[in-house]
């Protein structure tokens, strides 16, 4: 074997070293086996005013390789070119996509040259004109081409906006076939993202109408302006839904921001009621909403810069600010809190996230970030749903409790006139569900005043309570056991007949004559008289004042014959057929 000699070793290596750095200097992409490839790393970049043109830009040397911490470049009004050869060494044209990956650029100049071309072709893509002419039919600016067998394109890509925003260098690469595929992928993701805050907005919208809680509406409407936000960013809402408003699909941007800003610190005031438990983060969130509403107002009259920078920190404040009020509020003891916080919390860390990786090119790069920013809104509003029903819950169970306590005798426990009232109201228009008849006992202590001069106002209430033990223990469930009123009772029994019913009665009159009170060493001996009617007059219910009409006179007539006895209501109170038991 012929060894190389030191000269044609150095001659070697210093070709090596040469065909490198020639290398280096013009970045080339293999077409061969193409699929998807992220155009980073293979191209040269570089800022330029925007009216430099492409063969001033050629001859200069100021491309430099496009690492991932460049492709960001934040908000900017220069333009940015960026260069490279697509070399096909197939024998066969090879077809590719170039697409541009957020929806929102103004301006793609693209100047291709194949191999044997001696000049430049331009074509021009740009979201400053109605949708239907892009050579290709998505959502972000692309462009179709096409290298012959055995040869290679040169590229020149010129981005740039008509006034300053936020520039992303992201292009990939794809193989038409690739390309499908990746936008049938991503049309799978976007639909559950799009169906999940449907179902979002649908049940707010329901629930709102049938509890008519403001905050659920203000949650639809942080919904609403969610999915404007993000129809916008991702460039649907110029493909789907205003194709030829380029005013809407430009202008709207910062407006949707604010707006989602707006909704969001509504919701918050609202949600967690701040105005009583965190007076600060009140006054803080209306100097929010006043910012907002003036960004939208300047951004109206048509000043575009200062809406941009309002947007922006508005949205970095209230990413920070309402996690911390909901901390807060959940430090605070409201329990449903911790939800809200949950979902700031999520939204702060995605936002986060994604200004990180503009910035400080942590992987993933570029507009991952903004899908991360889309997957945490969307978990952020299922939080919030979880949130607003916790909360709609806890309402739901303090009014239950409202209406128990206002339909509760304090000192018995028992129920009172007032649900006496609704119990019997609700037998009435439940008609025949029940076969049984219903009964109403009233009951009426005897001499109970005298009870009360001889041992006292406490003996007595003790007393009371021990009716209302006595006639717990003789209700069944379906029964209602009212105070009616000072040392008056009354019972609405369900049961097979008024003979039945002055049974039930009889037990309680004579276990209650039958069993003193014990009180402080006294033993308390006492009676009642009942009086019972049906609550029914052939076959039609009684008015509540009717029915209690009917007791109190067979209460009386009771009374009348001796007290301790109970007497059923006959129609005509007054002949003989009144029934006294004693
Ligand atoms: P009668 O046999 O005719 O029913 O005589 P009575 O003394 O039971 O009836 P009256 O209506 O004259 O007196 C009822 C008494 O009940 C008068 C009132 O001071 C007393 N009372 C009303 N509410 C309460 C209460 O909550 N606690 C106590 N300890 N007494 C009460
Ligand atoms: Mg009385
Ligand atoms: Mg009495």
């Amino acid at each position: 074997m012929a060894t190389l000699g030191p000269r044609a070793l150095l001659l070697w290596l210093v070709l090596l070293l040469v065909s490198t750095a020639t290398h280096a200097r013009e970045p080339v992409i293999e077409l061969e086996g193409l699929t998807q490839q992220s155009l980073v790393e293979q191209v040269e970049f570089r800022p330029a005013a925007p009216d430099v043109p492409l063969e001033e830009v050629r001859t200069d040397k100021g491309f430099r390789p496009l690492h991932r911490a460049d492709i960001n470049q934040g908000i900017s009004g220069q333009a940015y070119w960026l260069r490279t050869r697509l070399v096909n060494t197939h024998n066969k044209p090879v077809s590719w996509i170039l697409v541009h990956k957020t929806s929102y650029l103004d301006h793609i100049e693209l100047y291709t040259r194949d191999a044997t071309a001696s000049k430049f072709e331009r074509a021009h893509l740009s979201d400053r004109v109605p949708f239907h002419e892009r050579p290709i039919d998505y959502r972000t600016l692309a462009f179709p081409g096409q290298t012959g067998g055995d040869s290679y394109t040169d590229i020149y890509l010129k981005v740039y906006y008509d006034k300053p925003d936020s520039v992303s260098l992201q292009f990939t690469l794809y193989s038409p076939e690739a390309f499908t595929q990746a936008v049938q992928y991503e049309n799978l993701w976007f639909g559950a993202y799009y169906g999940a805050l449907a179902v979002m907005l649908f049940l707010a919208l329901i629930i709102g109408t049938l509890l008519r809680r403001p905050s659920v509406f203000i949650y639809a409407a942080l919904l609403l302006a969610t999915g404007w936000k993000w129809t916008l960013l991702n460039g649907f809402g110029y493909q789907y839904l205003w194709p030829d408003s380029i005013y809407g699909h430009n202008e709207g941007f910062h407006i949707a921001f604010l707006l989602f800003a707006l909704c969001a610190t509504q919701f918050s005031k609202s949600f967690l009621n701040t105005r009583v438990h965190f007076p600060l983060g009140h006054r803080l969130l209306q100097v929010i909403q006043f910012v907002a509403l003036a960004g939208i107002a300047v951004r109206l009259m048509g000043a575009y810069e200062p809406a941009l920078h309002i947007a922006f920190i508005t949205l970095a404040v209230i990413a920070f600010l309402l996690p911390v009020i909901g901390a807060h509020a959940w430090y605070s003891g409201l329990r449903y809190a911790r939800w809200y916080f949950l979902a700031w919390l999520l939204y702060c860390v995605s936002l986060l996230l994604t200004l990180a990786s503009a910035y400080l090119s942590i992987v993933p790069n570029g507009m991952y970030a903004l899908i991360l920013l889309q997957v945490g809104s969307l978990l952020e509003a299922v939080f919030l749903t979880v949130a607003l029903t916790e909360r709609l819950l806890n309402l739901e169970t303090e009014r239950r409790k409202a209406l128990a306590l206002a339909n509760q005798d304090p000192l018995t426990g028992l129920g009172n006139r007032r649900l006496l009232q609704s119990e019997y109201e609700g037998f009435i228009e439940s008609g025949s569900a029940h076969r049984k008849p219903m009964y109403l006992i009233m009951i009426d202590l005897d001499y109970f005043k005298q009870i009360n001069d001889q041992y006292g106002h406490d003996a007595g209430d003790q007393v009371l309570r021990e009716v209302a033990r006595l006639l717990r223990a003789h209700c069944r469930d379906t029964d209602v056991c009212i105070r009616y009123g000072g040392e008056e009772f009354a019972l609405l029994v369900r049961t097979d007949g008024v003979q039945s019913a002055r049974a039930i009665a009889e037990r309680i009159r004579e276990e209650f004559a039958r069993t003193p009170t014990l009180y402080e060493g006294h033993s308390i001996a006492h009676t009642l008289s009942c009086g019972v009617t049906p609550v029914q007059r052939h076959g039609q219910a009684l008015s509540v004042n009717e029915m209690m009409k009917h007791a109190d006179q067979a209460l009386y007539e009771g009374k009348a014959a001796g007290r301790n006895c109970t007497v059923i209501y006959r129609d005509s109170l007054s002949n003989p057929s009144l029934q006294t038991i004693q």
